[in-house]
């Protein structure tokens, strides 16, 4: 009997988001696996498409089965496991099996055929060959110029490069050979971005009391080989890199293959570096500044098991590892891993499913751990480590809050505080460096015209706008849009026009007025839209000891710079007065790393937080460094308003050019969904239709439908088939999209 293959186009056509039936030829039976790309008739044309074939079955309700045409690329395939995670992914996000699928493959559209070019390898070690120089048994220069050159770049190089830094000619490298110093070979470009890198091997440290007890726990599984997850809450500096460092060793002992993931920021050379000098070109690594062709590479580097370490941002969760032993989710309370693409996964769920498929270790780490993970520890779901000491044992610094009313009352307009200002001054007079923190890029966060009222918003976006010194220009930070500024009002031609809010360009200019003397760098969106620009800016802070380095959250993450004693954070409420459940856990997040910038090394340090709502827990504990104390407050508030982890939340989002559209479908859709739900048993709150904190973006109207209630396969299945019926329905004008458990409540 002919088997018969479940496939799935590759397409993001919902209506094709199913699976077909063909028949497996004679010709290919054997070839075709499950996670084969393959080539399929569709349609009335019978044009080939592209499918994946996701399972086999003997028989089929449809008759008449085409043949799958053809199995282009054996290389491309997409492992049993992952297929699993696919199916798995589309039922709990309640998305198309084809957009999952893809996420697996390395991107399309590039050729899948990898450059081959010309290599030339050293066949002597690197002692033989300075004593044939040193012995002057080799005359040339041009000779010695190569030679010289393998050995600086680690025995190899290809051979257009070495023609191009040496002047040597083919010539020169045909002798060479004869003398049987060199190979020349063809071979697959690296595209590896650290290719032109040299970075010093790192030796183990020898592990302290806290850290030996995390590996020691942790080894245990990974030796017998079991399931299992962690999570480590260290504060930062408590040598919790060094932990996963030894783990992912004890795992390649076992021959198994190690993912590591990193906030996009943090995916920084001093990173990388640290994986690299400990594992050498065994590591790959993948971040959003690849381009295709050498994410790609990188695909097929792991995919042939050429390396056994990724390190790199959330996708790398699907990298194609035939037997990974260890899944390691660093600051895994980052935002940057939930896409906010569609299929709106988590890093963390997957790598969670992933370990239970492929029976490995989940090891997530933090400082601050987001309440749902933690939550999940205390409930014994799973394995805490806590690691509460600095390995170097450096003190916390200081945080002092500075009430920025009372700097109000007392007469000071400033946007710094006294106590800010002075330490600011004291600094600089010592020639230590300072770094200011303010979360709002730009110069003013809006812009009021004081006679009318009229404030300056995005034609696109219901936002207002921000001004921008570069150019004299309003930009609206959501889709782009910018205009000219103005002086006098457009709607009633007055001339009070006032900025309000600050950004990080106004307090730039503010830094340079109060203190002439110091140098200053700023680092946000705007400074850094350049590849490496945001390594420069850091490179420049440290190298040239700038007094001042004004930023973003950006400036938050990763970087020791032992001569920065102080920190300010200009403003703690603009991260409060969000409208969103988490804003107080992101606060708490951002205010204690950013504290933790101060005082890194042997010098002390300081910080300063101004606020205007000195009593908030998110900044009193903060500034405490206290996280139990926030956990035990932020989960009473969860548990009261009914938030995760006591629920999960479902957002509905409606979005389309037509306003009075949106409106209607949404508030159709929340009817539905009412009335469905409303025997469904188990505790479920359905919000009413309303418009999203930011009601309108590029032009999209937006509205919203918010769920509470415990997520279950039932309940997942209703969803599905309501936004089914819905999204054919009469308002085609209208996009539906659904997310699980979103971090982005605007
Ligand atoms: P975390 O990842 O928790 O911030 P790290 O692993 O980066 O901590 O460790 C902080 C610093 O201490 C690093 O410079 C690291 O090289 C060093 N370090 C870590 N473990 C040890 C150890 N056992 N002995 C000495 N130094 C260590
Ligand atoms: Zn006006
Ligand atoms: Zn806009």
């Amino acid at each position: 009997m002919k088997k018969i293959a479940e496939v799935v186009i590759n397409s993001p056509a919902a209506q094709l988001g199913k699976v077909f039936h063909y028949r497996v030829p004679e010709s290919l039976t054997g070839n075709i696996k499950v996670g084969q790309v393959v080539s399929i008739p569709f349609g009335r044309s019978n044009r080939p498409v592209e499918g994946f074939v996701v399972g086999f079955t003997e028989t089929s309700e449809f008759k008449e089965l085409k043949e799958i045409g053809s199995a282009p690329d054996q290389e491309d395939s997409i492992k049993r496991e992952l297929v699993d995670i696919a199916f798995w992914m589309a039922e709990e996000y309640m998305c198309s099996l084809s957009d999952c699928l893809r996420l697996m493959l390395p991107p399309a559209g590039v050729s899948r055929q990898r450059e081959k070019a010309g290599f030339v390898a050293l066949q002597k070690d690197r002692d033989e060959i300075l004593k044939l120089i040193n012995s002057k048994r080799i005359r040339g220069s041009r000779q010695i110029e190569v030679l010289n050159y393998l050995i600086s770049s680690r025995q190899s190089g290809m051979t257009s490069e070495i023609v191009r830094k040496t002047g040597a000619d083919y010539g020169t490298l045909r002798s060479l050979r004869q003398k049987g110093l060199i190979e020349i070979r063809e071979d697959y470009i690296d595209k590896s971005p650290l290719k032109d890198k040299v970075i010093e091997k790192t030796y183990p440290f020898h592990p302290n009391r806290m850290q030996k007890e995390a590996i020691d726990k942790i080894s245990e599984y990974i030796r017998r080989e079991k399931q299992g997850e962690f999570l480590i809450h260290g504060v930062t500096g408590s040598g919790k890199t060094e932990v996963y460092l030894q783990l992912i060793s004890e795992v390649l002992k076992v021959g198994r293959q190690a993912i590591v993931l990193v906030p996009e920021i943090s995916l920084t050379p001093q990173m990388i570096q640290r994986f690299v000098g400990r594992f050498g070109d065994k590591v790959a690594v993948l971040h959003s500044r690849l381009s295709d062709g050498e994410r790609k590479d990188q695909w097929y580097r792991i995919k042939e098991n050429k390396v056994d370490v990724v390190v790199g941002a959330r996708s790398a969760v699907f990298a194609p590892f035939s037997r990974p032993g260890i899944i390691i989710i660093d600051e895994e309370h980052e935002h940057t891993y939930k896409s906010e693409k569609t299929p709106k996964y988590h890093a963390r769920d997957i790598a969670r499913k992933r370990c239970e498929i492929e029976n490995c270790v989940l090891v997530l780490g933090s400082a601050t751990p987001s309440v749902e993970t933690y939550n999940s520890a205390l409930e014994g779901r799973l394995n805490l480590i806590e690691m509460p000491e600095r390995v170097n044992n450096y003190v916390l610094p200081p945080v002092d809050i500075v009430d920025m009313r009372k700097e109000l009352e007392d007469g000071n307009k400033s946007i710094f505080s006294r106590s800010l200002y002075n330490a600011i001054s004291e600094n600089i007079g010592n020639n230590n460096q300072t770094i200011l923190f303010l979360n709002r890029r730009g110069y003013s966060s809006f812009v009021l015209c004081r006679t009318c009222g009229y404030v300056a918003r995005c034609r696109n976006c219901n936002i207002s706008l921000t001004y921008h010194l570069h150019g004299d220009r309003l930009v609206c930070h959501y889709c782009g849009y910018s205009r000219g500024n103005f002086k006098a009002c457009p709607s009633c031609g007055s001339e009070h026009i006032r900025h309000f809010g600050i950004g990080t360009q106004k307090l730039e200019e503010e830094v340079k007025k109060h203190f002439p003397t110091a140098t200053v760098l700023r680092m946000d969106m705007d400074t850094t839209s350049r590849k490496n620009s945001h390594e420069e800016i850091l490179g420049r802070f440290r190298d040239e000891n700038i007094n001042i380095l004004i930023g973003t959250q950006m400036i938050a993450k990763g970087h020791d710079f032992p001569n920065v004693t102080l920190v300010g954070v200009i403003s703690a409420d603009l991260m409060l007065n969000i409208e969103d459940f988490r804003s107080g856990e992101r606060a708490f997040q951002l205010l204690t790393q950013v504290a933790g910038r101060a005082g890194r090394a042997e010098k002390e340090g300081r910080v300063i937080i101004q606020t205007y709502e000195v009593d908030n827990f998110s900044i009193q504990t903060a500034r405490r460094q206290d996280y139990g104390e926030f956990y035990r407050q932020e989960i009473i508030l969860r548990d009261e308003l009914k938030y995760p982890p006591f629920c999960d939340i479902v957002s509905i989002m409606v979005t389309g050019v037509d306003q009075t559209k949106v409106r209607q479908t949404a508030e159709e859709i929340s009817c539905v969904i009412k009335k469905e739900l409303q025997d469904h048993g188990e505790e479920i709150t359905v919000l009413d239709a309303v418009p999203a904190p930011i009601s309108k973006i590029k032009n999209r109207y937006r509205w919203r439908i918010v769920i509470k209630c415990r997520i279950s396969r039932e309940l997942r299945e209703k969803l599905s088939r309501i936004l089914r019926e819905q999204s054919v329905g009469a308002q085609k004008a209208c996009n539906i999209s659904l997310d699980v458990n979103p971090l982005n409540m605007l």
